[in-house]
């Protein structure tokens, strides 16, 4: 930007303006002392806009405002120009001679300053989350198995730079590696509007490669298939989850997501679970709910458990066998099992039979008021 083209009395107004108005102290905003380098300006611009991010502050009017304000000190004190500029003339010298075309975006200012450069900060790639669907069974006893993942890695031939070797990867000459260009365009006579764009030649990147690697053919990255070693311990249940950190798709300046497992249990025919508890049903004969009964069933470890009681049992009476449930995660005990009866009736009782009955219980009418019932 040239000042030959403004008179000494323009210089004058312009000077007075900025004095009437005050204008904007770009370096209290910044906080840095009127003789700041530009590396103390690129140093506090650098902590203060990530401070006042709007992203870590929603719905903050004032943050937000405090990030454009930022924003707009950093474009001018970061720019030499500019910079003597405001030093010499305030504001107002600015807008003169730039062409009163405002500022950047400072969302533009604040992704060129991380985006590029030895400050980039890293992506993170994102997480991959697959379901596992396991029988009770196997979450009763815990289990490994092995998966096979298909994942991105980086190509270890040319470690992920895409190109042949070392002398095949050159800074881009278009924008000599910064990955934006300066654009300026004349508006008319002496305004100039200047503009970032990213560079078309190297697409933002600041190097271009001459001979593209033979292994991933430039692609920097190639696919392949990995095998997890997933440990399901015993008493895992629904939504638990195995997590393989950083083990998702590898990609050029990313840090990879982690793959998570989540357990998802196939429902069982016998046995429902709630919490560490196990619950089931078992079908008994009148005979068996009056005068008492031996019965078993196989659990789900393949053992033999015994059901005996020689009491009457009501239809819909609960039995709890402690220890019998689900095992508890990092402890040696384990959950309840809750076994529901049902009793089945005769459909059909012979008119003879009838009065056999009545004489066996005689005070059949009575014993409805007492007994074990419990509902589930
Ligand atoms: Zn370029
Ligand atoms: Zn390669």
């Amino acid at each position: 930007m040239k000042l030959t083209s403004i008179s000494f009395w323009g210089l004058l107004l312009l000077l007075s303006v900025d004095l009437i108005y005050g204008g904007t102290d770009y370096y209290s905003i910044l906080d840095v002392p009127r003789s700041a380098t530009t590396r103390e300006i690129k140093k506090k611009y650098k902590l203060l806009s990530k401070r006042y991010h709007p992203d870590k502050n929603p719905g903050d009017k004032e943050a937000e405002q405090k990030f454009v304000q930022l924003a707009q000190a950093y474009e001018v004190l970061s720019d030499d120009e500019k910079r003597s500029l405001y030093d010499q003339y305030g504001e107002e010298g600015l807008k003169h001679n730039t062409g009163g075309q405002g500022f950047h975006n400072p969302f533009d200012i604040f992704r060129d300053f991380f985006g590029h450069g030895n400050q980039q900060t890293e992506r993170r790639g994102p997480d991959v989350v697959m379901e596992l669907e396991l029988e009770l069974k196997e979450l009763y006893l815990g289990t490994q198995f092995e998966v096979d993942v298909s994942k991105q890695v980086i190509c270890e031939k040319c470690r992920g730079t895409g190109a042949k070797s070392a002398d095949d990867l050159i800074t881009c000459t278009s924008c000599n590696g910064n990955g934006v260009k300066v654009v300026k365009q004349m508006l008319g006579p002496g305004i100039f509007q200047q503009f970032h764009s990213t560079c078309d030649k190297c697409d933002g990147k600041g190097k271009i490669v001459k001979t593209k690697c033979p292994v991933c053919e430039g692609k920097k990255v190639r696919r392949t298939n990995e095998q997890l070693t997933v440990i399901i311990d015993a008493g895992m249940a629904d939504g638990d989850v195995k997590k393989f950190d950083k083990e998702s798709d590898e990609a050029p300046d990313t840090i990879p997501g982690d793959i998570i497992f989540r357990v998802k249990t196939i429902p069982h025919p016998q046995f429902e679970r709630k919490g560490d508890d196990l619950y089931t049903r078992e079908t008994i004969s009148l005979i068996d709910a009056l005068t008492g009964f031996e019965k078993n069933f196989t659990h789900l470890d393949g053992r033999t458990v015994i059901l005996k009681r020689d009491q009457v049992t009501q239809p819909g009476f609960v039995e709890v066998i402690e220890n019998e449930g689900m095992p508890q995660k990092e402890r040696k005990s384990k959950g309840d099992l809750y076994v529901e009866y049902t009793v089945v009736f005769p459909s059909v009782i012979d008119g003879n039979k009838k009065q056999g009955l009545k004489n066996l219980f005689p005070n059949a009418d009575r014993i409805t008021s007492k007994h074990e019932h419990k509902e589930l």
